[in-house]
């Protein structure tokens, strides 16, 4: 039987993954018959971008719907490769994987750390962010989810920057709002010329880790802009790993060691046919 891996998606480090899987499959380096790479989906945004193998969108419908997926579409193992706010679904593949009796590695970042220059103030989560502008009117760059902002709608007395993959629609409530569309990675020049253009004193984030938002972060220090950092939510206990190429080892691992896929000799992902 061919090993089915189940990816849940949404980051820059499940499409990198998938590109890594896909790259072994073309370069022969695996069977091409030999694996099966499905990448998951939520549907949030309007456009996904392309990725170099099959891709399933929408949930699962909590953990029970997913264990039943795992059972349905034989998966030989899960990596949780969701954004690190996303517990939710962390929490779901935990429950669900544990049901099925499937492995599961989460693939996950690990958060920014500031260094001197910085000016981060951590506050539990978004209403708190809103808490902590205070009264007095600030410029405040929102870089958060489209339906996270609208939290903001409740302190009109500051000027928004938003900037979202797609358009927030409809525009918030609030008398003073610029829109950005933009979809990652962003570079430090571009976000410095950003938060410049548009006099940014605040900035509201997530500690998202990784390379491809950390621009912001850089160019806040470089112009001592106060950084309001949504805390991370708790995620579950599961062996985690922080880059794509120790995700991929896992795989040819877990895969190998359970019988699913034969040995090449190299770290190739060829399975043994029939079994
Ligand atoms: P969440 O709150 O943890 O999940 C809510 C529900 O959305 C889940 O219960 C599940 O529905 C569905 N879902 C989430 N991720 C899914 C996936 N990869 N495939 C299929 N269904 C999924 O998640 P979220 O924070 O809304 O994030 C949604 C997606 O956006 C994730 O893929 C995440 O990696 C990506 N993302 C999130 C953030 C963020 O800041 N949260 C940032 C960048 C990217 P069911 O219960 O019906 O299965």
């Amino acid at each position: 039987m061919v090993p089915r891996i189940l990816l849940l998606g949404g980051t820059s480090e499940a499409s990198a993954l998938a590109k890594r899987l896909a790259a072994r499959l073309a370069a022969h380096i695996a069977d091409h018959a030999g694996l099966d790479v499905v990448l998951s989906l939520a549907g949030r945004t309007e456009h996904p971008a392309p990725q170099p193998v099959p891709v399933r969108v929408g949930g699962f419908g909590g953990a029970a719907g997913l264990a039943d997926y795992l059972k349905a579409e034989r998966i030989a193992a899960v990596v949780d490769a969701t954004h690190p706010y996303a517990a939710r679904m962390s929490f779901n593949a935990a429950q669900a994987c544990a049901a099925a009796g499937v492995p599961l590695l989460a693939l996950r970042r690990g958060p920014w750390m500031p260094v001197a220059g910085d000016r981060w103030r951590e506050v539990a989560d978004v209403p708190a962010a809103v808490a902590a502008l205070g009264d007095a009117p600030r410029r405040v760059f929102l870089a958060l989810g489209r339906n996270e902002v609208r939290a903001f709608e409740a302190a009109l007395q500051h000027a928004y920057l938003v900037r979202s993959v797609d358009p927030v629609l409809p525009p918030l409530a609030v008398p003073q709002a610029q829109y950005v569309l933009g979809r990652g990675p962003f570079g430090e020049a571009d976000d410095r010329a950003l938060l410049e253009a548009h006099r940014i004193d605040t900035i509201v984030a997530k500690n998202s880790g990784g390379a491809a938002t950390y621009g912001k972060m850089a160019a806040a220090r470089a112009l001592g802009i106060e950084v309001l950092l949504i805390a991370r939510p708790a995620i579950p206990a599961v062996p985690a790993v922080e880059t794509p190429a120790e995700a991929e080892a896992w795989l040819l691992h877990q895969l190998g060691a359970h019988g699913a896929v034969s040995s090449t000799g190299d770290t190739g992902l060829s399975a043994e046919r029939g079994a």
